[in-house]
């Protein structure tokens, strides 16, 4: 029986911004995203049996058809006619329900590793399709490194990834709903940030201090009004531990800090890694989803 091991990374975003609201409820975003060195593992096997049997030991992770993993399976098989039985083991290490993209980047392994298993032969743009269909972040997840997101956060540009850039992450235990956070968004009292233009400026320049200092993500607002308790965390971590600047990513509830050097960031680990549910080093990455 055959099988395939793929690497599941994590993305941060460094810059989120909400530009408008779809008339099919979802809304418009502008976000820089980066993956980072963060990952699950994600084993496809075939099986004897037609069945697609998902085995994750997360207590959070749902096994049966609402894992994203099980789904993009089932998306590629219904849209082949059938790959025959595979069991998807999950790794996790990637916080769930953090604003770290797990579920997709677990979406995306299975759509990049099952169109190897089964030499499917299905480009990388038909994938990212393929993803688009059951969640916004898939997309990214394929493609991996560092884009602009444009739409829901599926339209990618790339932009340069940065190599190998310490990043301190916190995650306080929280687990946020991405839905009731844009249904908080008092999206007409908003005014536009520039950010975008300027991060993507300094990662062209591969300038980490200035993008460090412009990080931004409007779905701050709203979460950090009801937990004030992130809202304390990110500044804790700006401006305890020498970081170039601290951000809360995607929907939270984590918060990472880009750090000058991986010693500062281990040090700081140690600062806070009792007090929060989640504490990790970590990099960016050049990557998404990789085979091993
Ligand atoms: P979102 O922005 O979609 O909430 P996230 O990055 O914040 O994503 P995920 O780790 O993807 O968070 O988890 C979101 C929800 O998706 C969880 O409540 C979890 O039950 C569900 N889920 C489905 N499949 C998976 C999976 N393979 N890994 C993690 N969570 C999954």
């Amino acid at each position: 029986m055959r099988e395939i091991r793929v690497r599941a990374h994590a993305k941060i975003n460094l810059y989120l911004d909400v530009v408008g609201k779809r008339e099919d409820g979802y809304h418009n975003l502008e976000t820089i995203f980066h993956s980072i060195e963060l990952h699950d593992d994600v084993i496809i096997r075939e099986q004897a049996t037609k069945d697609i049997t998902v085995h994750c030991e997360h207590p959070g992770v749902p096994c049966d058809s609402r894992n994203l993993a099980y789904r993009a399976a089932n998306l590629l098989g219904d849209t082949v006619g059938g790959i025959g039985g595979i069991t998807v083991d999950i790794h996790k290490r990637i916080p769930v329900a953090a604003g770290l993209a797990g579920g997709s980047a677990n979406a995306a392994a299975v759509l990049h590793g099952v169109n190897e298993l089964f030499g499917l032969d299905f480009t990388q743009e038909t994938l990212m399709q393929f993803g688009a269909q059951l969640g916004a972040d898939i997309p990214f997840c394929l493609y991996g490194g560092a884009a602009l997101g444009v739409g829901i956060g599926d339209q990618l540009t790339r932009l340069p990834a940065l190599s190998d850039v310490p990043l301190l992450l916190l995650n306080p235990g929280i687990e946020i709903s991405t839905a009731t956070v844009f249904q908080k968004l008092n999206f007409s009292l908003t005014t536009r940030e520039k950010r975008g233009i300027i991060i993507k400026a300094f990662l062209e320049k591969g300038d980490v201090v200035g993008i460090g200092e412009n990080l931004y993500n409007l779905l701050e607002v709203p979460v950090f009004s009801q937990y004030p308790e992130i809202a304390a965390l990110k500044t804790e971590l700006s401006t305890q531990t020498g970081a170039c600047g601290a951000l809360m990513t995607g929907s939270g509830a984590t918060v990472f800090a880009v750090m000058h050097n991986t010693d500062a960031a281990r040090q700081s680990e140690s600062h806070f890694k009792n007090r929060v549910s989640f504490c990790t080093t970590t990099v960016t990455s050049p990557v998404g989803v990789h085979v091993y």
